[in-house]
């Protein structure tokens, strides 16, 4: 499936990250770049590069990283966030290891650029 990620490496333990959460089917830290007071990453800890990698099998894994992301936003206190995933270089995606970001904590316009 190519090249490891910088998120394959955390997931591994060669780099370290501000854990938030962690479970058999994912870990969840705050972005090294926050783009707002809360801004986490929830990334499963079996690589799919992007959302559109995804196959039917994927379902519960997919349900399970929406469950962690809210359960994550209420553990930051956060009545309303945002979550996104990036899908392809043309939409923002830099790291090849899927991803959701949890942002919120200041108000969030839409649309987003
Ligand atoms: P995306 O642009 O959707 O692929 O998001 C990748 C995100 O990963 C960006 O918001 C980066 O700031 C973040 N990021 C990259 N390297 C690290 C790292 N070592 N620890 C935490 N977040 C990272």
């Amino acid at each position: 499936m190519g090249d490891e990620t910088i998120f394959g490496r955390i997931l591994s333990g060669a780099i370290p990250c501000d854990e938030v959460y962690s479970d058999e089917k994912c870990l969840a830290f705050r972005d090294i770049e926050p783009q707002a007071p809360v801004h986490i990453l929830v990334i499963p800890r079996r690589r799919l590069s992007s959302l559109k990698d995804a196959m039917t099998e994927d379902a519960e894994l997919l349900g399970h990283l929406l469950l962690v992301a809210s359960l994550v936003a209420n553990q930051e206190g956060l009545d309303d966030w945002r979550t996104i995933i990036n899908t392809g270089e043309g939409a923002g995606q830099t790291v090849f290891h899927l991803h959701l970001h949890v942002i919120g904590g200041r108000p969030l316009t839409w649309p987003p650029g």
